[in-house]
């Protein structure tokens, strides 16, 4: 369907300043700086504005920009729009020599940013956790905690309620919640906002979306990469915190949801927070049927042979690198309704989507799929794709055209954004990045949120630690161990194949 529809114009922000605590990092340089820039050729991004890069090296001005310039080059590359904005961007960047876990430097630093009433002030902490602290009493020390200021955490937001509580607490003691955004990029995916316009913007779906209609849910984040170089950090989390404690549970909150009363950050948050505390809990007493941890050996993932998890970490690990859930929300709506929950590292294909199956006809009159003529109805699905290709393809049963009779065939109406709307797709953290300039949290997580979901993770961890048995080992590049299989199977459901 192909409607030509334009992306609306951007509007220009208010100058601010945003300052990238690890901003010579892995996440600044391929995510936060290019997503910066791509704002700025937009025209959201004046010349009044100032980003700082912060790390622990000596170097100048010039030499950061000279390093984010390389960084950006394959986009100045692509696009002549970009090149031709990029010297004015960089005009934007300074970087300063900060080390953040000590006291020295900071008063300077709060003298150069200056005090201009009404300015709105990011501090983007694109480092490790356990600096949380330091920063926020460090910023508060030096007057630059005030109502005008922003913060931004990335995940790990600890490894379970407790570590969690202690840098919320933290970041709680200078700064008011409202101040405080926790980033999950997979809520600012076009797709992931789309569902809520699916759901909440048509009269099609939402009288359909309960167990009365729905069959089951299924998530799937599925990554083809291993661990490479941080084996030793990822030995420490795990899929079950890596991805399910966030992406994967607000994935499901966004489904699960009762319609909020508005788009307003607080009545979309507590609306999410209630499927968390409605989730079933799963422990020792269930986590055996309900769960599967899964890690990976050594196998070929898109034609290339690669090595297994351990051989990568090079020691011994319990630490699952796949993890499935059979998870249940108890209410009214979708008591009965099974989600099953999905994700891992080197499996067979890079692919994130949500499908919602809905229930069988309940009668069919196009004949018995078993007398050889006629074709079983498969159920209607709706199949929301994050990654690649973001889209959504909603799949019905169709008459096969032509003579020979009602042969039926199940066709996707599909509204591929590319084709619908035109362009790039802009990426989630340029977006979540202007809504913490704007002063939106409505795509951030609210601390209740956090704890909710370290309260439902906490008891499944305890149990696979009590359990004393080892992941189920499945080779890279398929679909995870085969007791995943079993989990839906024993249902008599299967996971969705990619007909995306
Ligand atoms: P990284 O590549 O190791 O970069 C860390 C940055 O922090 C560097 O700029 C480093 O510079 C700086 N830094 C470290 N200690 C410092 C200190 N004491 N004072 C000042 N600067 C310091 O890490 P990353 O991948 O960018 O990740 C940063 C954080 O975001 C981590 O908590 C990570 O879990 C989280 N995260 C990352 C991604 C991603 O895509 N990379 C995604 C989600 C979440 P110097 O060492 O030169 O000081």
């Amino acid at each position: 369907m192909t409607l030509h529809a334009q992306h609306p114009p951007t509007s220009p922000m208010a100058p601010f300043d945003l300052v990238i605590f690890g901003g010579t990092g892995d996440l600044a340089m391929r995510k936060l700086l290019p997503a910066l820039l791509h704002r700025h050729v937009d025209g959201q991004i004046g010349p009044d504005s100032r980003i700082y890069g912060i790390a622990r090296d000596e170097r100048t001005d010039e030499a950061y920009r000279e390093r984010v310039r390389d960084a950006v080059a394959p986009l100045a590359a692509a696009d002549p729009r970009i090149a031709a904005c990029l010297d004015e961007f960089l005009g934007l960047l300074h970087y300063r020599r900060l080390d953040l876990g000590s006291e020295a430097g900071w008063p300077e630093f709060a003298a150069e940013l200056g005090d201009t009433p009404g300015r709105v002030r990011v501090f983007y902490l694109a480092v490790g956790p356990s600096l949380f602290a330091n920063v926020a009493d460090r910023l508060d020390g030096v007057g630059l905690a005030g109502g005008g200021t922003r913060v931004v955490v990335e995940k790990p937001i600890g490894k379970d309620g407790a570590s969690a509580q202690v840098i919320n607490e933290a970041l709680g003691r200078v700064f008011h919640e409202s101040q405080v955004y926790r980033i999950d990029h997979y809520l600012g995916k076009e797709t992931v906002q789309n569902l809520t316009a699916l759901r909440f913007g048509n009269a099609l779906f939402e009288p359909l979306w309960k167990a009365e209609h729905i069959d089951h849910v299924q998530i799937t984040v599925a990554e083809t990469v291993g661990v490479e170089g941080r084996a030793a950090y990822y030995d420490k989390s795990g899929a079950l915190r890596d991805m399910v404690q966030n992406h994967l549970l607000q994935l499901l909150c966004l489904v699960a949801m009762e319609p909020p009363a508005s788009l307003a950050a607080d009545a979309i948050r507590d609306e999410k927070l209630k499927v968390l505390r409605a989730l079933r809990p799963i422990d020792g007493g269930n986590a055996g049927q309900l769960t599967v941890r899964g890690q990976y050996r050594a196998g070929a993932v898109g034609g290339q042979a690669v090595p297994g998890y351990l051989d990568e970490l090079g020691a011994a690990s319990n630490t699952e690198t796949f993890v499935a859930i059979k998870a249940e929300v108890q209410n009214w709506r979708w008591a009965g309704v099974p989600f099953y929950l999905r994700t891992g590292k080197r499996l067979a294909q890079r692919m994130s989507e949500i499908v919602v199956t809905f229930r069988r006809v309940p009668h069919s009159i196009f004949g018995d799929p078993n007398d050889g003529h006629s074709s079983p109805l498969a159920p209607n699905k709706l199949v929301i794709r994050l990654q690649p290709d973001e889209g959504v393809k909603l799949w019905l049963m169709n008459k096969v055209p032509g003579p020979g009779g009602m042969r039926m065939r199940e066709v996707a109406m599909d509204l591929s954004f590319a084709e619908t709307f035109g362009g790039r797709q802009p990426d989630a953290y340029e977006r979540l990045l202007m809504d913490v300039v704007r002063g939106n949290p409505m795509l951030f997580m609210r601390r209740d949120e956090v704890d909710a979901a370290w309260q439902w993770i906490d008891p499944i961890r305890a149990a696979w630690e009590a359990a004393h048995d080892a992941p189920k080992a499945y080779t890279a590049g398929g679909w995870g161990p085969s007791a995943a299989v079993a989990l839906i199977e024993r249902d008599g459901r299967t996971w969705h194949e990619d007909g995306y």
